[in-house]
């Protein structure tokens, strides 16, 4: 039996597929900063509508790392960091804007307005908690391992599952297995692998998918966790914590590009005894924060509570307007306080 979770109700599927058939302008729009379930959920989405006979826009806030660059459908992409004024104006235009892997227009660092101000209706798809209320149609359940595997229940319950080809299958998987760590965490669910293999009997090659997305990193990003792990990781064994920081210089002296601290945060979760990891990173306007934990520590209470964030339990990121130096001393600081959750997290 395969614990499909009736997330969507009778009603909302039937809303969103009149508003698919009716849609003449649908726009897709991310999260800032994409990451591989966003980039996977928002192309498999764009395939899918235009095997449906649309033309869908899809828009990303800024860049993402040239490891997604593969994905099918990368070319088709406006980034309206580079294409401000066509995304203004797409924006304006759509009759609907699917809002994937975000649950608040504020994730999108810039556009939030845009979003809200829009005539065209508003079909949230996400798995973060506590969805924002500003969409029409909210698909929405954190019980997905990914927003992408949340799209492909959609579309079976929309009853096109036939219409999912290699090219949709490859990003759906490239959506679940990046946003499980390569079904490390969040992927406890039969539903998951019902879905992996499905796309496996579609042909896709997932161990090229994997190569494609962990095994395309440049030497200097090596050097950069090398020089992270043995330089800049504080490790606090009493309160079953550690992190890395890394400032501007550095970025600078490793010759950083979008990506290539991808992953680093995970790497102290390895350690005997740590269940909660951060890694802070020094940017020109504030520091952005990425927090990791493992078992019952819950990451986005403490990024809420502390550095404007949240996210999901075990992983979750935020920023700060303060100082490196300052954050980090605040950091170290907020221990104490969470000792016993700290304590008691594995
Ligand atoms: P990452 O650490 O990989 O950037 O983000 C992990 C998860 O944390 C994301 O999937 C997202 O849910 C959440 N997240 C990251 N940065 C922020 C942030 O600044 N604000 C909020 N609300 N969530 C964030
Ligand atoms: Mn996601």
């Amino acid at each position: 039996m395969i614990d499909k979770v009736n997330s969507i109700s009778e009603k909302d599927i039937n809303e969103l597929k009149d508003q698919i058939d009716q849609t003449q302008k649908p726009l897709i729009i991310t999260h800032y900063n994409p990451d591989g379930d966003a980039m996977g959920s928002t192309l498999a989405l764009y395939h899918y509508l235009v095997k449906k006979g649309k033309t869908p826009i899809l828009v990303t806030p800024n860049d993402y790392p040239e490891f997604l660059h593969w994905l099918p459908g990368n070319e088709k992409v406006v980034v309206y960091k580079r294409n401000s004024g066509t995304v203004l104006n797409a924006l304006k235009d759509a009759d609907t804007i699917f809002c994937l892997d975000f649950n608040d227009p504020d994730r999108t660092e810039g556009l939030q307005k845009y979003i809200k101000e829009a005539a065209g209706k508003k079909v949230l798809i996400d798995h973060h908690p506590e969805p924002g209320d500003f969409a029409d149609i909210v698909i929405s359940d954190t019980q997905y391992s990914s927003t992408a595997e949340l799209v492909y229940y959609v579309i079976e319950q929309l009853g096109d599952a036939n219409l999912v080809d290699k090219i949709i299958a490859e990003c759906i998987y490239t959506g679940i297995m990046t946003d499980t760590g390569a079904f490390n965490y969040n992927s406890s669910r039969p539903y998951t692998y019902y879905v992996v293999s499905k796309l496996i009997e579609l042909g896709i090659n997932k161990d090229k998918i994997h190569w494609n997305i962990y095994d395309k990193y440049s030497t200097d990003r090596m050097r950069l966790l090398g020089y992270c792990l043995y330089k800049k990781m504080e490790v606090f064994p009493e309160f079953n914590t550690a992190f890395i920081s890394i400032t501007k210089e550095e970025l600078r002296d490793f010759g950083f590009s979008p990506g290539d601290s991808e992953g680093f945060v995970n790497y102290p979760l390895s350690i005997k005894g740590i269940c909660f990891t951060a890694i802070f990173i020094e940017k020109d306007k504030n520091v952005k924060i990425s927090f990791r934990s493992k078992g019952e520590f819950s990451t986005n209470k403490f990024s809420e509570e502390n550095f404007n964030g949240g996210g999901h339990k075990n992983a979750s990121g935020g920023y700060s307007n303060d100082s490196l130096e300052n954050t980090l001393k605040r950091f170290r600081e907020l221990l104490p306080k969470y000792k016993k959750e700290l304590n008691n997290g594995l």
